[in-house]
């Protein structure tokens, strides 16, 4: 039987050259596989047929049967409209059309029986229909009245070449009487079997073209539980190759650097959380497999420190460590903290990023190599091939969310034998966004603040408090503490915000004239923006102008005050991290949204989460439901192995815990996937592999 996947689209009746220009610019389709597999959005209930009658205003979309009475062309310009009188026996409704009035008048007529389709209002009295989806009765009995009718996205420049959600549907149409054959499985019969899964053949049919709504959920039940399910098998076949083929250093000894700090330099008692993940990575590392492991922890619940101390671990077996970060300004704050943490026991620390000098990094390379060096502080430039180490031991990787399972893995080469790995994020992600992004890692969690920390207060101004706003800040600046005011800057729009940061910077200065204003942003040179930075630390200026770029990891606790301009500009998860660059002191700290009066309703919601809840995690969880997944800050770049179709990690989080859990199984009988029954699964995974990464090469 032909593939599916090799029968292009083109030669698919109702297609030709023009469709299938189209469907493969704006929906990616390409083949006859992909349009079945291009699913509806959504399903409109059309098993009912309702009487002219029954009908009344507010209503939602109906269906109606009967004739067109008459037709006529009323008004003039741009209120031109064509109105057709409709007609079942039972009462009258009008239907209206501004648009397209060339092809109602040859298209729609007395002689035939229509099904009508759209959603009643009231105008001028009378009950009518704005631009009703209309079929002749009969020729539509096998496509339409079907009950559920699906509905497909399609974009505007496919509306425009009649290509729109029904003409898609014909096509499905078309496809499923053109390929008579079954569709083949993907799954093992053996799954299918257990968990009472519709086949594909069926699914992909009921998908299309549900009868009812019991199948028609088992059917997607079937496709979603098989999307999720290959994303977890992927995940942990990886991680089951690297625990089967992969040798992890054995840290065993605890030795002088850890106890010496732990004894002598620690800075303040460690919480419980801080604690048990250090435990669990040292219980990681002595067991001879390679420790991935993700340290998830709000902002501001203390895992530099983790990290330095598991640093420590790997000193103290005799290998070096480096940490990464993701900005110059972070990589440069890990630095002169760590290296005043540890100047007392004598080890030795580098800095390296993107402006490193020449001189220094030579000695720095030599050092590496030579092993003198003991801990490597960066930025990504630590990944490049150029960086060779003597005996690297573990990789830390801080706040780096743009990080994907591919990029990890290149972190492995650094040693005959790879590091052991240690990513650590305060983007609090969902669960099942973490499973499916970090699926291959262990996971640790602080769930714990150190101690003394007063929760931030949030609060949302509008423009017009800008006086009232200077004057609380002036009381705080007086009481000593310290201002961040961040401003948005996205390329699209960049000279206009980069002009709105000038201006902001320059009109604290007018405002505080007694104070001292600095700005940070993208564009300037590393040693300016060091130089900036530095000035704000040492507290010898009060106020920093700023943009994102401060977003993550900058520490100066003595900032007690962040205001966010244009707040609405942020989504949920950034406002979180903006916000987190205060609070960290003994101080009571605040964090003051600004938006302009007019907001969107959710915008609103978003600034009434934030004045309500300082829980990272809840703010993700919502972030991720407002925005979807998709969308959400880290998962594009991270990527997850396969494009989802049918699937949402939110509304399906329980069938990807079960397609974990179903995984789980498979791979425990057969860790590598060897036994015949699962090279279908083998099959797939590379397929699904392959498709990826053509589509990566195109779009
Ligand atoms: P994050 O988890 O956001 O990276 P940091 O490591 O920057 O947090 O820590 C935030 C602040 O908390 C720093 O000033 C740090 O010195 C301080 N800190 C860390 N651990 C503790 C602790 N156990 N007790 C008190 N303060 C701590
Ligand atoms: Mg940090």
């Amino acid at each position: 039987m032909t593939e599916l996947s090799t029968l292009n689209i083109m030669y698919l009746p109702g297609v030709g050259p023009k469709r299938a220009d189209l469907l493969k610019h704006e929906l990616r389709i390409i083949s006859y596989e992909d349009l079945i597999y291009y699913f509806p959005y959504k399903y409109v209930d059309r098993s009912r047929i309702f009487t002219i009658s029954e009908v009344r205003p507010g209503m939602q979309h109906i269906q109606l049967k009967g004739r067109v009475n008459s037709l006529r062309t009323i008004g003039e310009g741009r209120g031109k409209r064509m109105v057709a009188n409709f007609t079942d026996g039972t009462g009258n409704v009008e239907l209206v059309w501004f648009k397209g009035l060339k092809f109602v008048k040859s298209n729609i007529n007395g002689d035939f029986v229509y099904i009508v389709f759209g959603k009643p209002s009231v105008f001028n009295g009378i009950i009518n229909i704005v631009h009703p989806e209309m079929d002749r009765f009969n020729e539509s009995k096998s496509l339409i009245q079907q009950g559920l009718q699906a509905h497909y996205n399609t974009s505007e420049k496919m509306k425009s070449n009649f290509l729109n959600s029904k003409a898609i549907h014909k096509l499905v149409y078309n496809l499923f009487q053109s390929y008579k054959g079954k569709i083949p499985e993907t799954l093992p019969a053996y799954i299918i079997e257990k968990y009472r899964l519709t086949i594909l053949n069926d699914a992909l049919r009921i998908i299309h073209f549900p009868r009812d709504n019991q199948s028609l959920e088992k059917a997607r039940f079937r496709l979603i539980f098989e999307e999720l399910f290959y994303i977890q098998l992927n995940i942990l076949r990886l991680k089951n190759q690297r625990t089967f083929s992969i040798k992890g250093h054995t840290f065993t000894k605890v030795g002088g650097y850890l106890n010496q700090f732990y004894s002598q330099h620690l800075p303040f008692e460690l919480t419980g959380a801080q604690k048990r993940v250090i435990r669990e990575m040292r219980h990681d590392m002595g067991t001879g497999r390679q420790m991935n492991r993700l340290l998830q922890g709000d902002v501001g619940s203390g895992k530099t420190l983790v990290a330095l101390m598991v640093m420590l671990i790997a000193l103290d077996n005799d290998f070096q460590a480096c940490l990464m970060a993701p900005t110059e300004i972070l990589a440069t704050q890990h630095f002169e903290t760590i290296a005043a943490q540890v100047e007392a026991l004598g080890v030795n620390v580098a800095l390296l990023t993107g402006s490193t000098k020449k001189s220094e990094r030579v000695r720095i390379d030599e050092q590496l190599r030579s092993g003198e060096l003991q801990i490597l502080i960066g930025t990504h430039a630590l990944i490049e091939d150029t960086v060779v180490f003597n005996r690297l031991g573990l990789v830390v990787i801080d706040e780096q969310h743009r990080f994907g399972v591919q990029q990890r893995a290149r972190l492995w080469k650094k040693n005959l034998n790879p590091p052991h790995v240690l990513v650590m994020t305060a983007t609090p992600i969902p669960r099942t966004l973490a499973m499916t992004v970090y699926g291959d890692l262990e996971v640790s969690v602080i769930d714990e603040l150190p101690p003394g920390r007063k929760p931030i207060q949030t609060m949302h101004y509008f423009h017009n408090r800008r006086n009232q706003l200077n004057r609380f800040l002036r009381e705080e600046i007086e009481k000593g503490r310290q201002v961040y005011v961040v401003y948005p800057l996205i390329e699209e729009s960049e000279k206009m915000d980069f002009k709105n940061l000038s201006e902001g910077y320059e009109y604290m200065q007018g405002a505080f004239p007694e104070c001292k204003v600095v700005m940070v942003h993208g564009r300037m040179k590393p040693s300016e923006k060091d130089e900036a930075m530095h000035v704000f630390a040492s507290g010898e200026a009060q106020i920093m102008v700023a943009t994102t770029v401060i977003e993550v990891g900058v520490n100066v606790p003595n900032a007690s005050v962040m205001i966010i301009e244009s707040a609405e500009r942020f989504g949920l998860s950034q406002l979180h991290q903006l916000r987190g660059r205060v609070g960290r002191g003994a101080e009571q700290s605040y964090c003051i949204l600004m938006t302009s009066f007019k907001l969107a309703e959710e915008t609103r919601k978003r600034m009434e989460i934030m004045t309500r809840t300082n829980d990272g995690f809840e703010i993700a969880e919502a972030d991720m439901k407002m925005r979807g997944p998709g969308d959400l800050e880290g998962t594009q770049q991270s990527g997850l192995p396969f494009d989802l179709k049918i699937s949402n990690l939110t509304r399906d989080s329980r069938i990807l815990q079960m397609g974990r859990q179903v995984a789980e199984e498979v791979l425990e009988k057969d860790p590598l996937l060897e036994k015949a029954e699962n090279q279908i699964l083998n099959r797939q995974l590379t397929k699904l592999a392959r498709a990826k990464i053509n589509w990566g090469m195109i779009s």
